[in-house]
C-alpha cells in the first residue's frame, strides 16, 4: 500500500509549482526518463474570473462523471487574509484565497476543489486521487507528469 504523508502532499506540490514558476529559465523537465515541456499555469486577475474558472471545472464532463455528485455543488470564493494560504471550508463549500500570485494560480484552485471533490479537510488517498485527476484534466497533459513524478519521489511504500 502507498502511503503519503500529509506534508509530503505540500512538498510534491511545492516541487511541482516551482517547476512551473521558473519554466522560463528551465523550460524541460526529464520526467520518468523523457524530456517535456514545463507547462504554464492558469493566473487569475481577480475573484470573478476564479470563480468563472471554479464553475467551468465543475462543469467540464470528465470532472462531472468521475464526481457526480460533488461537481453539482456549487462553490463560493471568497478574500482571505494573510499571504501565504489558501483553505477551503467544508460547511459553506467556500474556498477562500489571497489575493496576490499564490492565491490567484490554477494549482492553488485546483488543490482546494479537490478537497471539495473529495469531501475531506486532509490531504488523504481521496484527496490526492482528486487533484491528480483534476491536473490531468484541467492542465497541458506535461503537468501531470510532472505533479506524478514529484509525489512518487516523495512516496513511501509500508505494509
Ligand atoms: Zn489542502
Amino acid at each position: 500500500m502507498v502511503r503519503i504523508a500529509a506534508n509530503a502532499v505540500y512538498q510534491a506540490e511545492q516541487i511541482f509549482e516551482n517547476a512551473l514558476n521558473n519554466r522560463d529559465k528551465f523550460p524541460t523537465a526529464i520526467v520518468f526518463g523523457s524530456t517535456v515541456n514545463v507547462p504554464d499555469q492558469r493566473r487569475f486577475g481577480d475573484y470573478q474570473h476564479v470563480r468563472k474558472y471554479v464553475n467551468y471545472v465543475l462543469a467540464h464532463p470528465h470532472i462531472r462523471h468521475v464526481y457526480p455528485t460533488r461537481s453539482l455543488k456549487p462553490v463560493k470564493v471568497r478574500v482571505r487574509k494573510g499571504p501565504n494560504k489558501a483553505h477551503y471550508e467544508r460547511s459553506t463549500s467556500t474556498i477562500a484565497l489571497p489575493d496576490n500570485r499564490f492565491g490567484m494560480s490554477e494549482v492553488t484552485v485546483l488543490h482546494e476543489l479537490a478537497h471539495h471533490l473529495s469531501d475531506t479537510g486532509g490531504h488523504d488517498a481521496l484527496f490526492i486521487k482528486a487533484l491528480d485527476t483534476l491536473i490531468e484534466t484541467m492542465m497541458a497533459p506535461e503537468a501531470i507528469l510532472l505533479y506524478r513524478e514529484a509525489v512518487s519521489n516523495l512516496t513511501t511504500t509500508s505494509e
